[in-house]
């Protein structure tokens, strides 16, 4: 009697294991995308950046405190960076 209530035991606490692994994994998923950026770390920038390959031009409106962010990519090529606006 007691070897059975013992295997009960046994099977809910595996339960209650794979039951909180499972939803612990499913709600990693569904965080969605993490935390945005401190907006505080991030500063105002006017950067123009054009595709050497098809013209592309894109402009960078925030970067973090860093220098000069990594130019983005495009056509799987670095942009270049045509305009400095700096911070405004
Ligand atoms: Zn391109």
């Amino acid at each position: 009697m007691a070897f059975t209530v013992f295997k009960v035991a046994v099977a809910v606490v595996a339960f209650f294991c794979i039951y909180l692994s499972g939803t612990f994994i499913v709600r990693s998923f569904t965080h969605g995308p993490p935390a945005e950026p401190e907006i505080g770390r991030l500063r105002r920038v006017d950067y123009r950046y054009r595709c050497t390959v098809c013209g592309t031009e894109v402009t960078m409106t925030a970067a973090p405190e860093d220098d000069i962010p990594h130019a983005p990519r495009h056509c799987r090529e670095d942009m270049v960076l045509v305009v400095e606006g700096g911070q405004y």
